[in-house]
């Protein structure tokens, strides 16, 4: 859904999958995230001033996460290589 201009995503648990799982969601990896602590956080939108499509420090922080990734799926198929 959008709001404000955002789009904006509800997780909840539906049915009987809800009395079967747990879901535990951890925000160690999105703590240092540009937008956490940007000033212009309630600006920011599609197709506004301040857009996350163009936005250059989400991007930086998204390239950064990537590598970050990689390292951590290189690293782990060495390890299983032996
Ligand atoms: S996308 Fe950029 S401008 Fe928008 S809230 Fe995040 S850091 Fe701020």
């Amino acid at each position: 859904m959008t709001v404000g201009g955002r789009k904006t995503y509800k997780l909840y648990p539906v049915g009987a999958a809800a009395a079967r799982f747990t879901v535990q969601v951890g925000v160690a990896s999105i703590l240092d995230i540009p937008c956490a602590t940007c000033p212009h956080l309630l600006e920011c939108g599609a197709g506004g001033f301040y857009d996350p499509s163009t936005c250059a420090l989400l991007e930086l922080w998204l390239r950064r996460e990537a590598a970050r990734l990689r390292q951590t799926q290189q690293a782990q198929q060495a390890q299983q290589a032996g």
